[in-house]
């Protein structure tokens, strides 16, 4: 293409966005994130040629529209210059101030023939090169728009999900690794897409809390756990996740409240597990919300832990029911020695602070056997039982005699 002259259709929209602008607002005030713009605005004014057009679209981001028709090699070569340009400290009245810049390319006519099209694929341009560090440079690539499509269609069908009842709960049973003794079920949601079918949550839940669809999903969820776990054996228990989402919007107790009495079950059978994103959040709301949840009995699990900080620091903050230890550390622990070590580490940690310690992830009888080796309180993984309707585990989960409880394995397992 483009062999016919029509390189001289050619030109570039360039997104940029200033990384960390946002810090030396509020750390060095508005008058100096006003100087550091102006100096911003100068750098980029003399890298670019008098008759391309350069813009502040507002706050700390600037739109250029390069007229070199040489593309994508002259908008490469411009990217280049403003990161080596805007990531030199600035002299902003008695500071010396960094900053750096991401950007977001989009050509034309490939990437689009109309202003708009052209803008808006920059932009996703750019996020994507915020997404992946400072001081990058991303071109649109026809894949960022499918991903941006398919996303903003999830966002519309996710909005009608709940009142189309598009939502299920499975479950997966938690067991006593010495007995292999049921000890409750966790709630996993699953959203039945009318038309793609079964989506899971690790892409949807992201999603709702974003839009805080998640606010009233994890609200039906609660209810819909309670309700179903009345039917179960007294000694049961049922965990629910609940995201960082529902400590923010301030109804969670009340919410949590109503499930329990609505469905008449006792507070000690609920479970909540959190992910350390919750306590990263303000952290003497979720403490005080924590410690009421736990004061109506409530259950507290700490999930995932292992990823991100994992600081040791929660367990002071908050003294939890329970620590579940991140799948990843499972699938490792047979082959690579620090992953055991790490889960040896944790169960010492929660033998020491009368925490009982869960596995995640199980997935092969050896991985089973080393952690009951290892102390291991509970175990819940594939080679105990996948996850799946209530109505699976019906004869587990009802059968109470004898061997009651115990999960058998699926068909073709040995
Ligand atoms: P999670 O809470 O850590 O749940 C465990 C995930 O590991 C589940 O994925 C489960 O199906 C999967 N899993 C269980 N055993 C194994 C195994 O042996 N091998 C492997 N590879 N995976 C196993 P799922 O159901 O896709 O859920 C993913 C995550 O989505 C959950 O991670 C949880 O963070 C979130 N989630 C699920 N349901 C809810 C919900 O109702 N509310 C909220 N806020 N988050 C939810
Ligand atoms: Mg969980
Ligand atoms: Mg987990």
């Amino acid at each position: 293409a483009g062999a016919d002259g029509a390189q001289t259709d050619k030109f570039a929209v360039l997104c940029l966005d200033l990384d960390r602008f946002k810090a030396v607002n509020d750390r060095l005030g508005h008058p100096v994130g006003d100087a550091l713009l102006k100096a911003v605005a100068d750098r980029v004014r003399a890298i670019v040629r008098p008759s391309d057009t350069v813009a502040r679209l507002g706050g700390d981001e600037f739109a250029i529209i390069a007229s070199d028709p040489n593309q994508p090699d002259g908008a490469a070569t411009m990217a280049r210059e403003l990161i080596e340009a805007l990531g030199r400290p600035f002299q902003v009245e008695a500071y010396n101030v960094d900053v750096g810049v991401s950007v977001g390319v989009a050509i034309s006519p490939d990437d689009g023939t109309d202003p708009d099209q052209l803008f808006k694929n920059a932009d996703r341009a750019l996020y994507r090169a915020k997404n992946e560090g400072r001081n990058t440079v991303r071109f649109f690539e026809a894949a960022m728009d499918t991903a941006a499509r398919r996303r903003q269609s999830l966002e519309t069908d996710l909005r009608q999900a709940l009142p189309r009842g598009e939502f299920q709960l499975h479950y997966q049973p938690v067991v006593t690794a010495a007995t292999g003794r049921i000890s409750g079920f966790e709630a996993l949601l699953r959203w039945v897409h009318p038309t793609e079918g079964m989506i899971s949550p690790a892409e949807f839940i992201p999603i709702a809390e974003d839009l805080r669809l998640i606010v009233p999903i994890g609200e039906w969820v609660l209810r819909e756990a309670c309700r179903e776990a009345m039917s179960w054996p007294a000694h049961t228990t049922v965990a629910v996740n609940v995201s960082a989402v529902q400590f923010q919007s301030g109804g969670l107790t009340q919410t949590v409240l109503s499930a329990l009495s609505t469905s008449g079950l006792p507070a000690r059978r609920l479970e909540i597990e959190i992910t350390e994103t919750v306590l990263l959040e303000d952290t003497d709301k979720v403490s005080h919300t924590l410690n009421i949840l736990r004061s109506l009995g409530v259950r507290v699990a700490l999930d995932d832990f292992g990823t991100g900080y994992s600081s040791l620091s929660y367990f002071r903050m908050f003294p939890f029911d329970k620590v579940k230890i991140d799948q990843s550390f499972i699938r490792d622990m047979i082959e690579n020695p620090q992953a055991r070590a790490i889960i040896r580490s944790v169960i010492g940690l929660g033998q020491g602070l009368g925490m009982p310690v869960v596995a995640e992830g199980v997935e092969t009888a050896e991985q089973l056997e080393a952690l009951r080796a290892e102390g291991c309180d509970q175990v819940q993984g594939y080679w105990i039982s996948r996850p799946g309707p209530i109505a699976h585990f019906e004869g587990v989960v009802m059968d109470r005699g004898g061997e009651s409880g115990m999960v058998r394995k699926r068909a073709g397992q040995a």
